[in-house]
């Protein structure tokens, strides 16, 4: 019963896949690509170093080494980006260029006297506040090698002191993954570490990542750039960070204090910490702290040096750009009088009451900007690609600053996704109704084009004339009419990458270069993953049958009719599970009057067999789980049970 398990309980952040060969080098910048990416310098204001400034304060030592997990693999190699030197190549946008220099600036920091932060060890900050007696550790980064390297850093030139409080502001794997590496479970059940969280935070760091996982993990390797090489023709940077750890261990560990009102005082260590709750801001479950004492404020990730992510491009549940700004808002009100320094959990901080009062108030104001506008164009009619070219550029004053730059979240993809949020799919037009797909449209396209060869000739004319969107659309057609045309999957990778260099964006420029990389050397294989056991086991059963529901199919199992009383005995609940019309649905502390099936066994021989560490089969032969009749017709529902494709095609049919 081996294909009982949960592939998907890898996260989608930590994406690994074996290379058929090495990637190969990109070609050259055309010289199009060269002159739009020399126009930039002319459209930003490059003489501004101020975040270089605010990003080198406070240096205790850089980090410029390797981070390697148990097995001497590396996890984190802040040496493979030693090429992000001088002045930006043709091949790479001036501004993303300068935040990818930004974001390598790593190592330990002092923010203000007890407050420190270790940057650039993970594609996140760890953050280490000083208390009477011990540490305060907010968000322990997303593996427990990069944690521990990152705290042993501190502790170089600090002096050892325990960690007693672990606080996470929010539900992202980028912000608890680590948290192993930095305190111990034994110490959090003894009372020695108190865990902090956001309400819902322990239920959102896992369900984010099921339901949808296995497509959000092959479409984040695309996000990250995770099968590029490193360079100045591949991967240079992730907008929030350099990108993330390989080889790595993510662990949870569950809190044991949650902040559940809009804003909760506590003192903790002697540090008092006014906690603003903001859910469905960048993550469902996040906060954002104030340090009275220190005057310090704490944006978890709602105000960082980039335009955030309405909607990422590896896929999630739209985001909500109107609240997100009420809670920028909030805090510029309860706090923007006071703060003298503002950190956020990526990027560096900034100093000084009126900058942080102009932050917030821009970022507020970006936020809004996507709500409003693009739901002032849709009710002019305009459609989602519609108003991502009609809204081209914030207003000018905002647009200059560069926390509002399309690092990781665009301007472009944010409206369409603003759009999604009110307006779904369908954009009205009845010609839209009832698309064919992909390859039906592309064999007619390419047909009524005059054929492979003709739709060729006006592509490789796009190229040449460098109207690489039109020459990626065309190409798209004849690659999904012919996968194997070589020309056609040759030239469609040159334009892709070309598309990518020109990118502000780096999770623009990482899709672009992974789709070019893919047209060339074809799916790299995936390779086995096993789920984080912190993870299964914060899967509740309801979250767990959801998923064995999501991997049925439906027609194959239309004629089945199954009940399933279903007991766990160690948490001492039961479930009613029903097999109908192809469809499992469940109902939790209910049991079915007259079930074809009683099972019953432990949640935590569950999460064994999810993690593979025995089988279903095996379990019921030997009697761990007891079943009361219809076995048969059980072994069959899941063995029936359909596997997710991890590395599915992105670029061709
Ligand atoms: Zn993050």
């Amino acid at each position: 019963m081996s294909r009982f398990r949960l592939s998907a309980l890898a996260l989608a952040l930590l994406v690994s896949a074996a290379h058929a060969e090495p990637p190969a080098a990109g070609k050259p910048a055309t010289e199009t690509t060269r002159e739009r990416n020399q126009a930039w310098l002319q459209r930003l204001p490059f003489d501004d170093r101020a975040d270089f400034d605010d990003a080198r304060r406070g240096l205790i030592e850089p980090f410029t080494g390797v981070i390697e997990n148990a097995d001497g693999k590396p996890v984190w190699n802040r040496m493979a980006y030693n090429f992000l030197d001088g002045n930006a190549p043709a091949s790479v946008n001036p501004s993303l260029w300068r935040i990818a220099q930004l974001n390598n600036i790593a190592g330990l920091f002092e923010v203000r006297e007890r407050v420190y932060q270790v940057r650039g060890m993970d594609l996140s900050n760890m953050t280490i506040i000083e208390g009477d007696s011990g540490l305060i550790i907010i968000d322990p980064l997303i593996s427990t090698e990069t944690a521990r390297a990152g705290l042993e850093l501190y502790y170089k030139h600090r002096p050892r002191k325990p960690v007693v409080a672990l606080i996470y502001s929010h539900s992202h794997v980028d912000h608890f993954g680590g948290v192993r590496g930095v305190i111990d479970e034994a110490d959090v059940k003894a009372g020695k570490v108190a865990v902090i969280a956001p309400e819902g935070f322990y239920e959102h760091a896992v369900s984010e990542n099921v339901l949808a996982g296995p497509a959000m993990m092959r479409r984040a390797q695309y996000m990250y750039g995770a099968l590029l090489p490193r360079g100045e023709r591949g991967q240079v940077d992730s907008g929030l960070g350099k990108g993330t750890p390989t080889n790595a261990t993510v662990t949870l560990i569950a809190p044991t204090q949650l902040i559940a009102e809009p804003l909760e005082s506590h003192v903790v260590d002697g540090v008092k910490i006014e906690f603003q709750l903001t859910p469905g801001t960048e993550a469902p479950a996040e906060m954002n702290m104030y340090f009275p004492q220190f005057k310090t404020l704490c944006m978890a990730e709602n105000a960082t040096h980039t335009q955030h992510n309405v909607l990422t491009l590896r896929g999630a549940l739209v985001r909500d750009a109107k609240i997100w700004a009420h809670y920028l808002d909030d805090a510029l009100v309860r706090y923007g009088d006071e703060a003298e320094v503002l950190f956020a959990q990526h990027h560096w901080p900034t100093w000084g009451g009126g900058k942080i009062r102009d932050y917030l108030a821009d970022q507020r104001d970006m936020y809004a900007f996507l709500d409003s506008q693009t739901l002032r164009l849709i009710n002019q009619g305009l459609t989602p690609t519609e108003i991502a070219a009609k809204l081209e550029s914030l207003p000018p004053r905002l647009a200059n600053k560069w926390y509002s730059r399309d690092y990781y979240g665009s301007l472009s993809h944010n409206v369409r996704a603003v759009y999604q949020r009110y307006m779904g799919f369908y954009d009205g037009n009845p010609a839209n109704l009832d698309p064919l797909p992909p390859e039906d449209a592309g064999r007619r396209y390419v047909a009524a084009m005059g054929g492979a060869d003709a739709v060729l000739k006006t592509a490789r004319q796009a190229f040449a004339d460098g109207d690489y969107r039109w020459a990626a659309q065309l190409l798209n057609h004849l690659v999904f009419a012919e996968p194997d045309n070589a020309a056609a999957r040759e030239l469609q990778a040159d334009t892709l990458e070309q598309l990518g260099y020109q990118s502000e964006n780096a999770t623009w420029r990482n899709v672009y270069l992974s789709g070019a990389h893919e047209l060339r050397q074809g799916v790299a294989e995936a390779r086995a993953r096993n789920g984080a056991p912190d993870m299964v086991r914060a899967l509740t059963p309801s979250m767990f049958f959801d998923y064995l529901a999501v991997r049925i199919d439906a027609m194959k199992a239309a004629q089945e009719d199954l009940r399933i009383n279903w007991r766990f005995t160690d948490l001492g609940e039961e479930y009613a599970l029903t097999l109908r019309n192809g469809v499992l649905t469940h109902r939790k502390g209910s049991r079915h009057a007259e079930a074809d099936v009683d099972l019953s066994m432990t949640k935590a021989l569950l999460d064994r067999i999810a993690l593979k560490e025995t089988g279903f089969l095996k379990e019921a032969t030997v009697g761990d789980i007891e079943i009361e009749g219809g076995r048969l017709k059980l072994l069959k529902l899941l063995g029936g049970l359909d596997e997710a494709n991890p590395q599915f095609n992105l670029v061709t049919p």
